[in-house]
């Protein structure tokens, strides 16, 4: 199945090249996005946090016009499976929000109550960082989207920074006009439970449109994470994987479809193990990638 993937995916990005697919301002995309420049940013910045950054496939370089490609046979002529999809991407916290206590504490709306702008997250026994955590898991899924021909937006592109507020993360995510968006995070949990869980949001206004589709894509987000990882639902949190939560910026004030992924538990042994592993992240990224090319491509629900 993996080795399957991955052959696709390669064959698709050569595709993809020969065809200048890559080019983020062409197509729908530039007609959802009304920002359409600002995808030059979100494609090749922030690639990763030192070792084992995904392979930046972002093909911005490459000649979109290129006549070219107007010799293509056929066989190379098709669309990745992505093309003219955006898909956001939020890794919580950030690596800077230990130092700026004053920046992360002041106090944002999220739809139904005052929180903080924004949290440090937690970390591991070891000390690695949920911010770390999460922005390699980001990293390594935007390659991967990127590499399917999709234009990915993300909130923040290195793990050295501050911030940005909950309520700016979701408002980048609105503005690109996303087809769908995932906010990454692992919990802070007792020590003694396991698992991940997918948390979805429930309507406030804002919300209320995508809430349907919410719950569509986090069945698909639960159903990969089952079938390609080997972290379990949670065992302390939720029911079955999922809960429902009304007490997030990033679920209250999204208009486009969005679930929260806390994919394991920082605070246990076992979880901590596999989370902080390279290979694990990657194989993370690789089951919320197919879930997003299932919810993008698969049939109406
Ligand atoms: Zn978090």
């Amino acid at each position: 199945m993996r080795v399957t993937w991955r052959s696709v995916a390669v064959g698709i990005v050569v595709a993809g090249l020969l065809a200048g697919c890559g080019s983020t301002v062409t197509g729908a995309a530039a007609r959802t996005g009304s920002t359409a420049t600002a995808s030059a940013s979100t494609g090749s910045a922030g690639a990763g946090s030192g070792s084992g950054s995904p392979p930046n496939a972002s093909p911005a370089g490459s000649a979109a016009t290129d006549p070219g490609s107007a010799t293509a046979s056929p066989a190379v002529s098709a669309p990745p499976p992505l093309a003219r999809m955006t898909v956001g991407i939020d890794p919580g916290h950030n690596g800077g929000n230990f130092s700026d206590p004053g920046f992360i504490d002041q106090q944002v709306w999220n739809g139904r109550e005052n929180e903080n702008c924004d949290t440090t997250g937690t970390q591991t026994a070891g000390g690695y960082t949920e911010a770390r955590f999460n922005f390699n898991v980001a990293s390594y899924l935007r390659g991967d989207l990127v590499a399917l021909g999709a234009r990915v937006v993300m909130t923040r592109h290195s793990n050295s920074g501050v911030g940005p507020c909950i309520t700016t993360r979701a408002e980048i995510i609105n503005r690109a006009h996303a087809n769908v968006a995932i906010d990454i995070h692992a919990d802070g949990g007792p020590p003694s439970g396991r698992g991940f869980t997918v948390l979805e949001p429930v309507a406030d206004g804002p919300n209320d449109t995508v809430i349907g589709p919410s719950v569509r894509f986090g069945a698909d987000v639960r159903a990969a994470l089952l079938k390609d990882t080997s972290m379990p639902e949670s065992d302390y949190y939720g029911r079955d994987g999922l809960i429902l939560r009304d007490d997030l910026a990033g679920l209250n004030l999204t208009t486009v479809p969005k679930v929260l992924v806390e994919c394991g538990n920082m605070q246990n042994p076992v979880d901590a193990r596999l989370l902080t592993r390279p290979s694990f992240q990657r194989r993370l990224a690789r089951a919320l990638t197919a879930a997003i090319v299932a919810y993008l491509t698969g049939p109406v629900r």
